[in-house]
Formats: C-alpha cells, sequence, structure tokens
C-alpha cells in the first residue's frame, strides 16, 4: 500500500491523520502541514488489430518478464489517453495506430489503477519490437499464448474482443478486477 515518511515538500516527517473536513486518514507534514494525496493512477494502451489478429508484446521487464499483454503503460502528463494508447504502442512494438475507439475500462483498486484500452488500427501492417518487449506478434485467437498472459486485464480484454469480433461489435465495457487469492 501507499506509504510515505517525509514531506516531499519540505522534507519534514509526515503523520497519518484525518484532516479537518476529510473523512479518511491523509499523511500530513507535521511542519508545513501538506496533506499529501493518493489516487489512482491510469494506464493507457492498445487493442491494435490488423486482418483478424491482435498485436501482442512479450514483455522483457519486470513485473511479469516473458509474459504476452497488449501494449500499455502509464499515462504521461501532457498527453490524451488515446494519445498515450497510441505512444505505448509505439514505444513497445513500434506500431503506428489509427482509428482509436475506447474499447475496455479495468478499475482495479487493490493495486490503485484504472486501465483504459483503445480499439485501432495497425497502419500498413508493420510492427517491430521496442526496447520493453522481447518479441511482438500479430496473433489470430487460436494462436493466443493464452496460458502465458501476464494478467486478468490481458486475459479479459483479449477474450472480449474475440467475442466482439464474432458478433462484429465493439460497445465499451466498464468492469472491476478483484484481487485473487494467492495459490499455496
Ligand atoms: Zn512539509
Amino acid at each position: 500500500d501507499y506509504y510515505m515518511k517525509y514531506c516531499t515538500s519540505c522534507g519534514s516527517a509526515v503523520i497519518l491523520r484525518v484532516p479537518e473536513g476529510d473523512d479518511r486518514e491523509r499523511f500530513v507534514c507535521t511542519a508545513c502541514e501538506l496533506i499529501h494525496y493518493s489516487n489512482p493512477r491510469i494506464s493507457v494502451g492498445s487493442v491494435t488489430v490488423y486482418e483478424e489478429r491482435v498485436l501482442l508484446c512479450r514483455r522483457a521487464i519486470e513485473p511479469r518478464r516473458n509474459r504476452w499483454t497488449q501494449p500499455a503503460g502509464f499515462k504521461d502528463n501532457g498527453e490524451t489517453t488515446p494519445e498515450g494508447a497510441a505512444r505505448e504502442t509505439w514505444e513497445e512494438a513500434r506500431a503506428r495506430v489509427s482509428n482509436l475507439e475506447l474499447y475496455r475500462v479495468f478499475d482495479v483498486p487493490y493495486i490503485s489503477q484504472v486501465y483504459m484500452f483503445y480499439r485501432c488500427d495497425l497502419e500498413d501492417g508493420a510492427f517491430g519490437v521496442g526496447p520493453e518487449s522481447l518479441e511482438t506478434a500479430l496473433y489470430r485467437e487460436d494462436e493466443i499464448p493464452w496460458s502465458e498472459n501476464a494478467c486478468p486485464v490481458v486475459q479479459q480484454t483479449l477474450e472480449d474482443n474475440f467475442a466482439d469480433m464474432r458478433d462484429g461489435r465493439f460497445p465499451v465495457r466498464v468492469s472491476a478486477i478483484e484481487r485473487t487469492p494467492r495459490r499455496p
């Protein structure tokens, strides 16, 4: 969970207390009284499609190294969410995308993250391998390495995508991912 010891403004110690008018504990500076709010982070990613195939990356970095994922990462300041999804797709798979449409939103409260995936087209069918990927590939549904997916968000997004491709329509869905108990 979120934890801090020192004020990011003046460097003094912080304590956990409920500020006046608030209803939950925050880290508050004992010297300058700055309240340090912690809010969820937004991850943006793409479901990049080319000729019924989806672009996936095998991660070169932890966490979940060697696992497969759609291009995704934290949204940067100064960019919109579709711009972030396109940037991540370029960085991880050297792919240029167009026609981005919001497709899938996930709340993952136990890691304080929100994921936003955009469906989009791969321009010219061209892609490569970015520095955070070991390899990249365009997969049909029956070619997906299902047992090597990085996380439930990846799994659910791919399942929805291929089901929706059979229906020919792509409604935006919002759902939550709950913590799954760790296997012994
Ligand atoms: Zn302070």
